[in-house]
């Protein structure tokens, strides 16, 4: 059985990451979360790992009192979680929420450890340089994102260069089909309830905004190596559908199965073997009709903001997910109206200098410069 080190092991992938090792049996020897350490002391002690870290330096202070009956090391702030997520193990899972996961699969990659990846801001942000030390270190990307998990499982046997267009399934989020007057109003309630998937916060204001989206098409050009004018995205209700690709024969490959993250979490942890047990089944016949549409790129902004920064290239997503990150957290904290979101990470991430060649100083400058421009225009 594989070893593992999950951080973000306190959130919504997480805590299904968690249920898969519990059922699997796989070793888990450290986790990692922001600051809430109540839920984080129990994990740690049902999995008797190592060593855990805290992102809120003030609250691994407490924990490491709360643990001291036990032998758990207790590291602490960005470095510590850089610290543990490279420890000894066999694959580093990352589901840590935003641009605050990219240093930590960087130190994962340094060790050597192949990762299975649900921080999609890690490559959005950090793409070009995660896949060269990647590259360098022969470590495996393996995607938990559905969209992207279903892709790579549809390209399993699909020979090198075969690759012509990938179908990006959307569930379309709470506001599907509504006009830009309907979203004037919408409260953070309404935008947290999400028809098919319940998440973290962020990603579900992200999915009611397109932003969701957006940034899967930069997750999946540096994932799959294609450029985002062959990535359709697909409004899809059911999300049944989590993704397709078409191969240059004209065939279609797609994965199905019911909304539960639990299967693309358990597939990159057992890949290239797929384990003897399912969670939910699909029946497709209960099912009935799976529709898809083009999504509305005029209401919901977020989406062709992305493609555009994708394709200008250099710092420009990183732009964006900064400002996006800042105006979802304004959001969320009652400080802005839904559609100002849009028009802040627009105005933000244009206001900032883009480079062709950087490192990850200029990625993390550029993520402030991007959420101060933000605050600047509130
Ligand atoms: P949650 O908000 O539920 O969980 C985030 C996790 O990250 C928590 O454990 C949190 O700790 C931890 N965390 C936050 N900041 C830090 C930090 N600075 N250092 C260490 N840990 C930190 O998010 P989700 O689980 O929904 O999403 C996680 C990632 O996975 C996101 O990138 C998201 O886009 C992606 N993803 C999520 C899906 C889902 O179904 N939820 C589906 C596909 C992708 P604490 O609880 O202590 O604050």
């Amino acid at each position: 059985m594989k070893s593992l080190v999950i951080l973000g092991s306190t959130g919504s992938i997480g805590t299904q990451a968690l249920e898969v090792c519990r059922r699997d049996g796989y070793k888990v020897e450290a986790l990692a979360a922001g600051g809430n350490i109540e839920l984080l002391e129990a994990q740690a002690r049902e999995f008797n790992v190592k060593a855990v870290a805290v992102f809120n330096e003030e609250k691994a202070k407490e924990l490491k009192i709360k643990l001291k009956d036990t032998d758990v090391k207790v590291l602490s702030g960005a470095d510590g979680v850089c610290e543990l997520a490279g420890m000894k193990a066999d694959i580093t899972l990352n589901s840590i929420v935003g641009i605050a996961g990219l240093r930590p699969t960087l130190a994962a990659i340094e060790s050597g450890k192949d990762i299975a990846l649900a921080n999609k801001e890690t490559l959005v942000t950090g793409g070009d340089i995660v896949n060269r030390e990647a590259t360098k270190k022969g470590v495996k990307i393996l995607p938990v994102d559905s969209e992207h998990s279903a892709i790579f499982q549809s390209l399993q046997g699909a020979p090198k260069g075969s690759l012509k267009k990938i179908l990006l399934t959307a569930s379309g989020g709470p506001f599907f089909g509504k006009t830009k007057s309907d979203l004037e109003n919408v409260t953070v309630k309404e935008a947290l309830a999400h028809p098919n998937w319940s998440m973290g916060a962020k990603i579900t204001i992200d999915s009611a905004t397109l932003m969701n989206k957006g940034l899967e098409v930069i997750e999946a050009v540096h994932l799959f190596g294609i450029s985002a004018n062959d990535i359709e995205v697909l409004v899809h209700r059911q999300s049944i559908l989590h993704s397709a690709v078409e191969l240059t024969d004209g065939a279609v490959i797609g994965q199905l199965g019911t909304p539960d993250m639990r299967l693309p979490i358990q597939y990159a942890l057992t890949y290239p073997e797929r384990s003897n047990y399912a969670f939910e089944k699909l029946s497709l016949a209960d099912i009935g009709t799976l529709t898809f549409q083009k999504p509305d790129t005029e209401t919901f902004k977020c989406l062709p903001l992305c493609i555009s920064a994708i394709n200008e290239g250099g710092l420009r997503p990183t732009a964006v997910n900064g400002a996006n990150e800042e105006a979802v957290r304004l959001f969320l904290e009652g400080k802005i109206k839904f559609l100002q979101i849009a028009e802040l990470v627009e105005k933000a991430a244009y206001s900032v200098e883009n480079k062709k060649d950087f490192t990850l100083e200029d990625i993390l400058y550029t993520d402030k410069a991007a959420r101060q421009a933000v605050l600047n225009n509130i």
